[in-house]
């Protein structure tokens, strides 16, 4: 597959504005921050939206009685991205678990989002560590390598 340069924070607002009605609808108040550095990556644009739109619809699915979604790009030696919410979180059990495939606690789940995510931002060498307490929330912590702009 052929990797194209891409400005990461239009492809999350543009995800932003797909679950718009969505997020609207379960009373979810989103923040997205940046800095106003350059955030290039190299990828496959619409695979990178399907990573967040994954991401983003999980938290949604672990605050069904609303809360609130944080999203923050920084850009420094690499673009990293944080996706939080305060959500039902998990267990250190299901932590261990995540991104096995089948993985899933909801009844209507594939457990496959995941595992296809971190398939994506690792062909784009990309990385991941998560952060989750039961009750209280989630953060998937999210770095790309930052492309050359010059090149
Ligand atoms: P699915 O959404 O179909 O269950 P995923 O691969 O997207 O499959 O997620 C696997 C499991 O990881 C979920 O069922 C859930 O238990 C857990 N999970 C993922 N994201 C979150 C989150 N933001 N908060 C709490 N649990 C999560
Ligand atoms: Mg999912």
């Amino acid at each position: 597959a052929s990797l194209q340069k891409k400005e990461i924070i239009p492809i999350i607002t543009n995800v932003l504005s797909v679950l718009d009605y969505q997020l609207r609808k379960s009373k979810i108040t989103t923040q997205l921050t940046f800095d106003d550095s350059e955030s290039l990556v190299e990828c496959d644009e619409n695979k990178l939206k399907q990573v967040f739109l994954n991401f983003i619809k999980n938290a949604v699915e672990a605050m069904p009685n609303g809360g609130n979604l944080l999203i923050a790009v920084k850009s420094s030696e690499e673009i990293k991205v944080e996706i939080k919410d305060n959500g039902v979180g998990m267990t250190e059990e299901q932590l261990q678990k995540i991104g096995e495939p089948f993985f899933t606690t909801k009844n209507d789940g594939t457990g496959l989002g995941l595992l296809v995510s971190f398939k994506i931002i690792e062909s784009f060498k990309g990385k991941v560590y998560i952060e989750s307490e039961k009750n209280k929330g989630t953060s998937f912590h999210i770095s790309f390598p930052k492309a050359n702009n010059t090149l």
